[in-house]
């Protein structure tokens, strides 16, 4: 099996290149290749000898992987298939592997949504992909892959980490990637069009925040810790306060965002109590909370919350000083929307 190059930083491409015996500066232009000219295979690198050429390829890959399966919305959201290569011969079948990418078409904005794990092991209960288990990190190939393969490619313009699992509990390979699209050598995107989103893996999110100047979403969905950990088992380890008091370190009133996810489910979290608490819980902090239309799914007892509900909600939060605005659903004809992704379905 050969060696992707795909999410190599130009450091570690220099130690490739000199051991292939080729010159320093193949490494500059194998990223050049690779990240601004997107190509897919070393034999179009045509500025590198065709000699040394040669001798990556016998070794090395690109490693885009790209998409099998693709299927468009009515509303214009595009669900993208993708089986990540298999690490080794103990690697899940490839249907268990699958991942998906949705890219969200909104005015003049592309945003695409990806990946970072097949399934999940967070075990959120309303969660399709949380239903699935765990099968395997994506290694930033995989998450890059993404990326660069599907059609809008080069007309994106934002980028959140929301699709199948945690990306703090992948935390280097989601790191590598994010360099790789942030860095000079690389996308050069500027961090500001990456949004993180998180359930509040707390070790990671430290790290996270210091190292990274993305913006943060965190997936708060109930203010009261008891029933919190009824829905979303991350509560036991990593409680939301601690989470709160963590972020409050950080300064989010310049470029740099966080925002609170807010799932609605009828008759569980969506009361006056609820918006009251989850006010008292975010007060003083520089933020804005997403409430999000719940879409059903089995073996879990609540549907969304009526519409009237919650604009109920939404002002209770803003007249409380608390930003909050209702979620468009996008992609819901094709399972695209938020926690729908299972890697299988209308593909
Ligand atoms: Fe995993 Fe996110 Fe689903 Fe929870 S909501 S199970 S963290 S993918």
């Amino acid at each position: 099996m050969k060696t992707r190059l795909l999410g190599k930083t130009p450091d570690e491409l220099r130690e490739i290149v000199a051991t292939e015996g080729l010159p320093a500066f193949t490494a500059k232009q194998i990223a050049r290749w690779m990240y601004v000219r997107k190509v897919r295979s070393i034999d179009l690198m045509t500025d590198i000898s065709k000699a040394g050429r040669e001798r990556l390829s016998e070794k090395y890959e690109v490693g885009v992987t790209g998409y099998s399966g693709a299927v468009t919305s009515s509303d214009g959201t595009r669900k993208y298939l993708f089986i990540p290569p298999a690490a080794d011969s103990a690697s899940p079948a490839a249907s268990s592997r699958a991942v998906e990418a949705v890219m969200i078409p909104d005015g003049d904005r592309a945003t695409v949504c990806v990946s970072s794990q097949s399934g999940c092991r967070m075990g959120c209960r309303f969660c399709m992909t949380g239903r699935q288990g765990f099968h395997g990190h994506l290694s930033a190939a995989d998450i890059l892959s993404q990326f660069i393969a599907i059609d809008e490619s080069d007309s994106l313009t934002n980028a959140v980490f929301m699709g199948m699992g945690e990306p703090l509990d992948n935390y280097a390979e989601v790191m590598r990637a994010i360099a790789v699209l942030t860095s000079d050598w690389g996308f050069a995107w500027s961090p500001k069009r990456i949004t993180v989103s998180t359930i509040g893996v707390m070790p990671f999110l430290k790290r996270f925040l210091d190292e990274s100047r993305c913006h943060l979403a965190v997936s708060l969905h109930d203010p009261f810790p008891e029933e919190r950990l009824s829905i979303m088992p991350v509560e036991k380890a990593f409680h939301i306060t601690d989470v709160l008091d963590l972020i409050r370190q950080y300064d989010f009133s310049g470029q740099r965002r966080v925002s609170f996810e807010y799932t609605m489910f009828s008759g569980f979290n969506d009361s006056i109590r609820h918006a009251d608490a989850l006010a008292r819980l975010l007060k003083g902090l520089e933020c804005r909370v997403n409430l999000i239309r719940f879409h059903r799914i089995p073996d879990f007892p609540y549907g969304c919350s009526p519409d009237a509900v919650m604009r109920r909600f939404q002002e209770r939060l803003n007249s409380a000083g608390i930003v909050a605005t209702i979620r468009a659903s996008r992609g819901e004809d094709i399972l695209a929307a938020c926690g729908m992704l299972a890697g299988k379905s209308v593909i």
